[in-house]
């Protein structure tokens, strides 16, 4: 499920977009790749410039096992393609220099035991 509605309030055009993609697929990247800061739920608090594709296009089944294909381009491809990255167990740190993940390490250890602050529920693994 992809639900972009909070981000309305600035986005008109997101204000309806709560959608569910299965088994989806991209099946086509196009355009400039745009650089752009991207966090993530599952990593709080930090923020990097990733580099995506301003357009993708992609196929999925809606909750009624409808087939679609469509093009999405902007902010929209852009959470679609880092959604997309965790069903491969991608995360945009992935992306970093090794120099830069070198440095987020001790962030990203601390986030891995729950010593960070969020305003929603997380859950840490048991060590
Ligand atoms: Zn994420």
């Amino acid at each position: 499920m992809v639900d972009l509605s909070p981000l309305g309030e600035d986005e008109p055009l997101l204000k309806d977009f709560k959608k569910a993609f299965i088994n989806p697929h991209i099946i086509e990247k196009e355009g400039d790749k745009v650089l752009m800061d991207e966090g993530c739920l599952s990593i709080p608090g930090l923020r990097e410039d990733v580099l995506r594709y301003n357009a993708i296009r992609i196929k999925y089944f809606d909750t009624s096992w409808q087939e679609h294909d469509e093009v999405y381009t902007g902010f929209t491809a852009r959470v679609l393609q880092h959604e997309y990255d965790h069903l491969d167990g991608i995360m945009f740190v992935d992306y970093c220099s090794p120099l830069k993940k070198r440095l987020l390490k001790g962030k990203l250890s601390d986030i891995s035991k729950g010593n960070v602050t969020t305003s929603y529920r997380i859950k840490v693994p048991r060590s």
